[in-house]
């Protein structure tokens, strides 16, 4: 009998590959661990959908609860993973040794913890698993007081859902604007923006001196004196590849497992993807480590044909979206270590945030290097064909 193809890890990428590799007419053994007791699930909800109260926390599972026995898939969940030997072709569990025709590590990312936070006996959530959605949701309530601390991605998802709830809400951001290596100064401003209206108190360039807990009440002591309590704390101030299992194997890691174009790491049988795979980019030129959701799925879909021996490359252009209030964007391409010398916005940035609908270009040169549309859905498939081509100004402004 085969060894199974065994895959690593409860989000997206492991979802989607499993799938694929039924699509793909793999009908051999497969085995899916997932640390946490759930079925794989993607993200976005949990941060949206769910967290807004909009969607159940069912939509944010990758394939049904009875696809997985009718496509004879062995899934294990709440099983981690403890090693890997590459050479042997086994992986180790607390119950037993597994051995594997092929394997995928797909282990993801995991929040930065701020020691501050954690030593100071208050109440604090990071949100990255479905069970931190949960948790944080039920306290996302008319008159709460949330102190967000970092305001990228999930700071500022999670401070619209908390002004959606009604709760009052201070986010506090190191840089000086929320989102400012993502989207350069002048886009970001728009962020901030948008959030001071819908009532956030934005901080920027902020600096924390101290967190204690007052009369219980997480209290934050800025550095030049603030003081602010709030009812919760939450933290988003980034993530760090899961890569414990991979470096204890022996696999080529640097900023996540590195991969080829391929997903193949420095295993002979062994492929990585998601947040996880540091991926020797064939289209940008350069490593990238996308840490979004389209990644994950497109990431599923080319690990699973190099498992059955395809030679499917991870080319597309990284892709990530956003809703925050009446807005939402999508977002393609990357700047790279090049970066960008130019933005061009067109269209609409004021008035009414339902009405506000505009693209924004970043270039290098002529090179248009990353593209975004707010609000203005029909763009994308412009936003696709500009990026990574030279246009001129009256190409963007079309
Ligand atoms: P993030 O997007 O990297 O943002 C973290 C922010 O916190 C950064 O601006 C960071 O500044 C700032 N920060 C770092 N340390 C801080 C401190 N001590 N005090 C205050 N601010 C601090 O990470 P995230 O929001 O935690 O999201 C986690 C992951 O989920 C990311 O990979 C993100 O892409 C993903 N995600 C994506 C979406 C989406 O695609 N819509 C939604 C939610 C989450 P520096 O840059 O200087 O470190």
């Amino acid at each position: 009998m085969t060894d199974p193809i065994v895959l690593v890890g409860g989000g997206l990428a492991t979802g989607t590959a499993v799938r694929e590799l039924r699509g793909q007419g793999y009908d051999g053994p497969l085995v899916l661990f997932a640390a946490e007791p759930h079925a794989p699930y993607e993200r976005p909800p949990l941060s949206k959908g769910y967290l807004l109260g909009n969607d159940p926390l069912d939509s944010a599972f990758v394939n049904e609860a009875g696809w997985y026995d009718e496509h004879d898939v062995d899934l294990r969940v709440g099983v981690p993973v403890e090693s890997i030997d590459v050479a042997g072709r086994t992986v180790h569990t607390a119950g037993a040794d597994l051995a594997w025709s092929g394997l995928l590590l797909a282990t993801g990312a995991t929040p930065r913890r701020l020691a501050l936070a954690d030593e100071s006996g208050a109440p604090v959530h990071y949100l990255r698993t479905m069970d931190d959605s949960t948790a944080l949701k039920e306290q996302l309530v008319e008159g709460a007081r949330i102190g967000v601390i970092g305001g990228g991605w999930i700071g500022l998802e999670v401070a619209s859902a908390a002004r959606r709830a009604g709760a009052e809400v201070v986010v506090l951001e190191a840089l000086d604007q929320p989102l400012l290596n993502v989207l350069g100064s002048e886009v970001a401003a728009l962020f901030a923006q948008l959030h001071r209206e819908q009532g956030v108190d934005v901080r920027t360039g902020v600096r924390i001196e101290e967190i204690t807990t007052v009369a219980d009440r997480p209290t934050i002591r800025l550095v030049g004196g603030d003081t602010l309590s709030v009812d919760r704390l939450v933290v988003g101030i980034g993530v760090s590849p899961t890569t414990d299992l991979a470096t204890a194997a022996g696999i080529d890691v640097d900023n996540g497992i590195l991969v080829d174009a391929g997903l193949h790491t420095s295993a002979p049988g062994v492929l990585a993807a998601g947040d996880v795979a540091n991926v020797d980019h064939p289209v940008l030129g350069h490593r990238i480590r996308v840490e979004h959701w389209d990644t994950a799925i497109k990431h599923g879909t080319v690990a699973a044909a190099n498992l059955l021996g395809d030679e499917a490359v991870a080319d597309d252009l990284p892709y990530f979206f956003t809703d925050q209030y009446d807005l939402g964007l999508e977002y393609v391409g990357n700047p790279g270590p090049e970066g960008f010398d130019r933005v061009v916005v067109t269209g609409d940035t004021e008035g009414p945030v339902e009405h506000r609908a505009f693209r924004v270009w970043w270039l290098r040169g002529d090179l248009v290097v990353a593209g975004m549309h707010v609000n203005d859905w029909d763009a994308i498939d412009r936003v696709r064909e500009l990026v990574g081509t030279e246009a001129d100004e009256a190409a963007l402004g079309g």
